[in-house]
């Protein structure tokens, strides 16, 4: 066992404070990080809360890590001691089932789990996150993050980035598309960067008129904001396609 520093939370009603937790033993498949950057997706507020139900106390938050290896399993070949990779959300899965045999843990017939608040080989059989100095994680769950890529900045890529990277992906946004985005938070702002990226017209969506960043983003990228009154006016403005939205909210 390799004690650790960490924050973590006690309870739902008790900030993030200063705590100790054991890493297990590198197993052969395992490599060992020493966390650089993490970023703070809201996400890790709802768990340290409680705000869904079955946070496993003490929470150790953190799901998008950033940080270089120090130590590598018997069976670790394409990961090196000194590299810089990154951890997001999934920690495991079963790697038999048909949907991890054809790379989509995503949908592990026996469940996949995650940097935290899940069961684990760790100590204790429940895993701790990322707002730590070390953790250990199965290789097949760390990405390599190519030099030249600022950390910090690269941290949130791996949850709220992948997360509207995804259906951006899916959709085939392009040049010459309009992709709306409704809600500029955590995830909304990456949405509109990549779509931006990815050549589309770019339409934010927002209920908010006093959120100065929908400003200011909206002049690097030079798209549209339409601000509503409120969500439900969506269909008005979109037409009955946008139903579908307003009805969730
Ligand atoms: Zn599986
Ligand atoms: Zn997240």
């Amino acid at each position: 066992m390799s004690p650790t520093s960490c924050y973590a939370a006690q309870s739902a009603k008790t900030p993030l404070a200063p705590f100790k937790v054991d890493r297990r033993e590198l197993g052969s498949n395992d490599v060992k990080i020493a966390i650089e950057y993490g970023g703070v997706c809201h996400t890790d507020i709802h768990f340290a809360r409680n705000e869904w139900g079955g946070t496993h106390y003490p929470v150790v938050p953190g799901h998008e890590i950033i940080g270089k290896i120090t130590a590598v399993g018997k069976a670790v070949n394409n990961l090196k001691i000194g590299q810089r990779v990154g951890a997001g959300y999934m920690s495991g899965s079963c790697h038999e089932c048909a949907s991890c045999k054809a790379h989509l843990e995503q949908y592990c017939l026996k469940g996949f789990s995650t940097i935290f608040n899940s069961l684990s080989k760790d100590p204790g059989g429940f895993a701790f996150g990322g707002y730590s100095k070390n953790i250990v994680l199965d290789q097949n769950f760390v990405l390599i993050i190519p030099t030249g890529l600022n950390p910090a900045s690269t941290a949130p890529l791996l949850c709220a980035g992948i997360t509207t990277y995804s259906p951006l992906v899916h959709w085939g946004v392009k040049p010459g598309m309009t992709v709306g985005i409704i809600g500029l938070g955590g995830l909304g702002h990456m949405g509109v960067k990549l779509s931006h990226a990815m050549g589309a017209k770019t339409v934010m969506i927002t209920t908010s008129k006093t959120k100065d960043q929908v400003h200011e983003i909206f002049k690097i990228t030079g798209g549209i904001v339409y601000i509503l009154p409120e969500i439900h006016s969506i269909q008005k403005v979109f037409g009955p396609e946008a139903a579908r939205f307003s009805q969730r909210e």
